[in-house]
């Protein structure tokens, strides 16, 4: 079939044709207006809210599993000095030949491993009543270097006994400040018990407390695996463990502790550390306005006061 195509203004030379969109009052432009809107809005509102549930639902399931990871480490650290101290009890109690020493030596394991049970079950306690809102800390003005000195020098004793080199410069003199004396000490012996854990081959712990700018200082370093930078904020929270640090013993509480100690003395804990080159915790106190020697030093001690090395 052939159809001849004839233009509109040849066939119909008089007319004009005009096309035209049905026209819409104002009230109806309104009305598709506010519609669209609340359709984008209730989207809106639908996507987020799915947002926010998605985020939760994740938290809640990584909150869950770090739980479960820290209540089978937990069972898991109980277990090893429960086993070693039945075990050299057991040994003792049947009596028999013993080689020179020896009878001393199960002794002392069994006098570690229970400080060890005492160590974990105060951590784990310690964690249940910050969780609780219930921790409290008995602030009392005073001197935080003999309180420091004393755990620094008991537990640097056992350290050298296992073989490292502790080397400590503390200050001679530091302004009174108000601490929770048993709280600061858990904080030391956490940062010094890290740094004997992660502190690789070389086996150096350095120890420094200084007073500068209005705040006591005090830092321990270890020349060991460090930390990359991603990881930072994180060893703070609650049961986190780095990759690195799997098998070494510990349920990822140590510096949450530290971290809630701190802040209760209006202070701050802060890292220094990249893989390969060690790491250098930091506690930082602030001293009280007005207090005598607020403000101190410039620098770390030079000179060391107190030295204890294997
Ligand atoms: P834990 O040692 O029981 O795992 P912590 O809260 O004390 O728990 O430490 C959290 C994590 O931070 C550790 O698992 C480890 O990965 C990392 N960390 C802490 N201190 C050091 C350190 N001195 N050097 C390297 N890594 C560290």
């Amino acid at each position: 079939m052939t159809t001849a195509q004839v233009p509109f203004k040849t066939a119909f030379p008089f007319w004009q044709l005009s096309l035209a969109a049905p026209s819409v009052s104002a009230s109806t432009q309104r009305d598709m207006f506010i519609f669209t809107g609340s359709t984008v809005l209730t989207l809106c509102v639908l996507i987020l809210g799915v947002f926010f549930l998605i985020r939760d639902v994740s938290r809640e399931k990584r909150l869950s599993r770090l739980r479960s990871d820290f209540v089978s480490a937990v069972s898991h650290e109980l277990k090893t000095p429960l086993t070693l101290i039945r075990l050299y009890g057991e040994t003792l109690l049947h009596g028999g030949e013993f080689k020179p020493g020896e009878r001393r030596s199960f002794y002392e394991i069994i006098t570690r491993e229970s400080e060890r049970l005492t160590h974990l079950i105060e951590r784990v306690l310690d964690f249940s009543r910050i969780d609780r809102g219930q921790k409290e800390y008995r602030l009392q003005e005073g001197d935080l270097l003999p309180a420091i000195a004393r755990t620094v020098e008991v537990y640097g004793q056992h350290l050298v006994r296992r073989g490292f080199s502790v080397e400590t410069e503390l200050a001679s003199v530091l302004p009174p400040l108000k601490f929770d004396p048993d709280a600061v000490s858990q904080a030391v012996l956490n940062l010094m018990d890290n740094a004997a854990k992660y502190g690789g081959e070389s086996k150096f712990i350095g120890i420094r407390m200084w007073n500068e700018d209005n705040r006591v200082m005090f830092e321990v370093e270890d020349h060991g695996i460090g930390i990359p930078v991603e990881e930072h904020e994180k060893i703070f929270q609650q049961f986190y463990r780095s990759r690195s640090s799997r098998g070494k013993g510990g349920y990822g509480l140590g510096l949450f502790l530290v971290r809630h100690i701190m802040e209760a003395h209006g202070g701050r804990v802060e890292l220094d550390s990249d893989p390969g080159r060690g790491s250098r915790f930091r506690l930082l106190f602030p001293v009280p306005e007005g207090s005598p020697g607020a403000a101190g030093l410039e620098s770390p001690p030079s000179a060391s006061d107190q030295n204890i090395t294997s």
